[in-house]
Parts: structure tokens; C-alpha cells; sequence
């Protein structure tokens, strides 16, 4: 059995309701949190995901929204008696910048802190990030405005796949990912540089023929606006549904 949880949904700008958008992937045996805003801890723990469970985090890019939370989430795991080493996987950009930041917190002098591997992922097309007998994570360049990946998952047991566009203007990496998943979570900021519009994503939806188009970090509260699932919908005429927080995909 497998699952996903959508911990956050919102973009950069979180909500009383939505946190920025950040998820977790349980399986047998990894639990993979994919970026951490705010304090990933909390929102873990509202949907009953054990956050010492996390064995490995991937930081998609050194954006505030996406890694602001990981120095907080490292000290608390450390705080409660953390033994199990945990993989940090990430580009070389994203991961030097990580571990700058942990740098100013001196957490080199913070007695017994658990092993924490770095794993630096190439910026090529379709990168291995993991690959067991449970699960491939495939990661690919995608074009925003720092170095950042977009991800595919293909669950092997399970015989289902999905991708996560990240921060992206729309483009060939994305579509690469997206081929032929069961869903696709693509994020829908808008029309703008460094990012893409529900229709935008709609047309990646439909050139990649997937099963479900799942849109997501897309402005939310105060700052929602229009009917992104209808503007989608001209595009592509799957399935489509706006993520939310505590959203949870059966895999
Ligand atoms: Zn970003």
C-alpha cells in the first residue's frame, strides 16, 4: 500500500487554510516528504504521519516556500531523540544553499545530531534520484527562476505513476515527466514568467495524456481568483481537480 498526502497547496503566499505547497509519499518502507515550507512537523502530524517516520526529503529548490522549514524540522527531530540517518536529496545549487543554511544555525555543534546524507542529483533530464524495489523517483530540470526539479514517481508494485511539475513555466522537461502518469500535480500560479497558468497546465495534462490533472500551488485565501478547474478544462478534458490540504491520493 501506498499513499500521498498533500500537507500544503497554496503558493508562496500560504492562507489561513493552505499552507505553501508541500507532500508526502508513504510507502512500505520509505516515507519521502517532497519540500519543506513552514514547520513540516505540525502539518505531519495533523494527518497522523509519524515525522520521525520521514526517511528522506527531497528539496525540488532554495526557494523560502519550499525549504524554510527544514532547519526547524531537523532541530525538532534532533530535540526528540532522532537516531535513523536521513537522506536529503536535492541539485547541487539547492543542496550547497541547504547546507549553508543549517552552516549559520552551527548545527555542526549540536551534540548526537543523527546522520544526515546529502545526495546530489545531476541537472539532467529524467536523473535517478531513488530506485528499490518499491520505487523509481525520476527528477528533471524544469525552468523557474533558480535551478529546480520536477519529479516522476513509478510505484512498481502498485503499477501506477504520477509527476509533480514544481515552479515551472511550461516545458519539454515537464511534459517528459508527465507522460502517460495516473496523475499529474502540476502547480497553476498564474501566466507569468518562472510559472504556469491552470490552462497552461491543461495543455501539459493533455499533450502527456494523463489520467488526472491535480492542480496545485496556486494562489489561495484572499488572493484566489477565478475558476482555475474550468480554465484547465478547456484544455484538457480528464479528470481535474484543485489539491487542498490533507488531500490524500490511494496508490
Ligand atoms: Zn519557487
Amino acid at each position: 500500500m501506498a499513499k500521498l498526502t498533500i500537507l500544503g497547496s497554496s503558493n508562496a503566499i500560504p492562507s489561513l487554510e493552505q499552507e505553501n505547497t508541500h507532500m508526502v509519499l508513504e510507502t512500505e518502507s520509505r516515507t519521502i516528504l517532497v519540500d519543506c515550507a513552514s514547520n513540516p512537523l505540525v502539518r505531519l502530524e495533523r494527518a497522523g504521519i509519524n515525522f520521525q517516520k520521514v526517511t528522506d526529503i527531497i528539496l525540488t529548490h532554495f526557494h523560502p516556500d519550499h525549504v524554510g522549514g527544514l532547519p526547524l524540522l531537523l532541530m525538532d527531530m534532533w530535540l526528540l531523540g532522532r537516531s535513523a540517518p536521513l537522506n536529503i536529496y536535492g541539485l547541487h545549487y539547492t543542496l550547497d544553499r541547504a547546507e549553508s543554511m543549517m552552516g549559520l544555525y552551527s548545527w555542526g555543534d549540536w551534540p548526537n545530531f543523527f546522520q544526515v546524507n546529502f545526495c546530489r542529483i545531476p541537472a539532467d533530464p529524467l536523473a535517478k534520484v531513488m530506485d528499490n524495489d518499491e520505487l523509481r523517483i525520476y527528477a528533471s530540470p524544469v525552468k523557474h527562476f533558480v535551478p529546480n526539479i520536477g519529479l516522476r514517481f513509478e510505484l512498481k508494485r502498485q503499477a501506477r505513476n504520477l509527476a509533480y511539475s514544481c515552479d515551472t513555466e511550461p516545458c519539454s522537461t515537464v511534459f517528459e515527466l508527465s507522460r502517460n502518469v495516473d496523475f499529474l500535480f502540476h502547480e497553476a500560479s498564474g501566466d507569468f514568467s518562472g510559472h504556469s497558468s491552470a490552462a497552461q497546465a491543461g495543455d501539459v495534462a493533455r499533450s502527456a495524456d494523463v489520467g488526472e490533472l491535480i492542480l496545485i500551488h496556486y494562489p489561495t485565501g484572499p488572493l484566489a481568483s477565478g475558476d482555475l478547474v474550468a480554465q484547465a478544462a478547456k484544455k484538457f478534458s480528464g479528470p481535474i481537480r484543485l489539491a487542498h490540504d490533507f488531500m490524500v491520493i490511494d496508490l
